[in-house]
């Protein structure tokens, strides 16, 4: 961290902030330049609160050097990281496919479409059990009836299972039938959520806030890695902004932004960045142009009578259209198939 010291900071003031800055363990690098004393402040600067020098006497500001992420930056594992679930690797060359409804509705409902995306071409199933709803009055997921369906369409397909977790107490149980805990996007900032599944080691799909920035999201994923669970993906779902016409505006900037800034596997999400099942495939095909390590998409056989979110629904033939596409467009950006 930089302190900028007033020009008409005395030297009673600049002792201060060095005294400050001596007692907190940190090294003092003075510059005295013709206008300004400058006050480098050497050493690890992520605990320390900028504010605490800001409020002193003759400080005018204070600059930061280093990000305040540290297990989540490109630097911390410049060679990027893999993450083994079952037998796909997430964050290789190869594309991962994430595909399933929504929500778990039933069980025939569930199995049809895991065998479908998996004949697709899906590397891991996604559905939830527990369901995020904005109204109280809306299908809320079948909880751990949808659990035990999940582990029976893993069982059938082979294929790993995506799922969400809402709730600190509920990690335990999600975990015993997930192989991937899915954070949603109004829980990206749910703190004592994020550090409990910090405290396992299974992997995590940390979905980015709405209204999250990318500096946050990483801020929230460097919760889990200080918990030692160092399996954890990001996720571009989309951001609100002023267009309404989508459900969301896909930040395609995030994606290589991320993968600039972070070591971790960066999953893009067409389905609910976009809300309109039409845009779905044009969007995808721009994630994994972007440099998107994988997809994750809603696929349900009969999205007009779909619990939630059947209007950005992909049905089985047009995903496996939307698996080839992604997988010639890898192809051409560097990435086998
Ligand atoms: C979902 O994956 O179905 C979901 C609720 O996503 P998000 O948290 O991104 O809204
Ligand atoms: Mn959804």
């Amino acid at each position: 961290m930089i302190i900028v010291m007033r020009a008409s900071a005395s030297v009673k003031e600049i002792e201060h902030v060095t005294s400050r800055i001596d007692e907190l363990g940190f090294q003092v690098h003075l510059s005295q330049g013709s206008e300004r004393t400058i006050i480098g402040v050497i050493g690890d600067e992520r605990p320390l609160d900028r504010a605490m020098f800001e409020v002193m006497e003759g400080v005018e500001r204070t600059v930061s050097i280093l990000p305040p992420y540290k297990l989540a930056s490109r630097e911390w594992r410049p060679e990027g990281s893999v993450i083994t679930v079952g037998d796909t690797r997430i964050g290789g060359s190869r594309l991962a496919f994430m595909a399933g409804p929504c929500s778990v509705e039933s069980r025939g409902q569930l199995l049809e479409i895991a065998y479908a995306v998996k004949e697709a071409g899906a590397t891991l199933l996604r559905g939830g059990a527990f369901k995020p709803r904005s109204s109280p009055y809306t299908f809320q997921g079948l909880g751990v009836q949808g659990l035990e369906i999940l582990a029976e369409a893993r069982e059938a397909t082979g294929l790993p299972i995506v799922t969400e977790v809402m709730a600190p107490d509920k990690v335990e149980l999600v975990a015993e039938y997930a192989d991937v805990l899915q954070i949603g996007a109004r829980n990206m900032q749910n703190y004592p959520l994020l550090q409990a599944v910090g405290k396992t080691r299974m992997p995590v799909l940390l979905k980015r806030g709405m209204m999250s920035t990318i500096e946050e999201l990483l801020m929230s994923a460097e919760y889990i890695l200080a918990g030692g669970n160092y399996e954890v993906m990001l996720c571009e779902r989309g951001i609100r902004t002023f267009e309404t016409y989508t459900r969301n505006t896909t930040d395609i900037n995030a994606i290589p932004a991320l993968k600039h800034l972070s070591h971790l596997p960066v999953i893009g999400d067409p389905s609910h960045s976009t809300g309109k099942w039409p845009l779905v495939i044009p969007v995808a095909r721009a994630m994994v142009a972007a440099g998107a390590d994988g997809l994750i998409v809603e696929v349900h056989h009969d999205p007009e009578h779909a619990l939630s979110d059947g209007a950005q629904s992909l049905k089985p033939e047009r995903f496996a259209q939307m698996v080839h596409e992604a997988r010639r467009i890898a192809e051409a950006v560097g990435r086998t198939v």
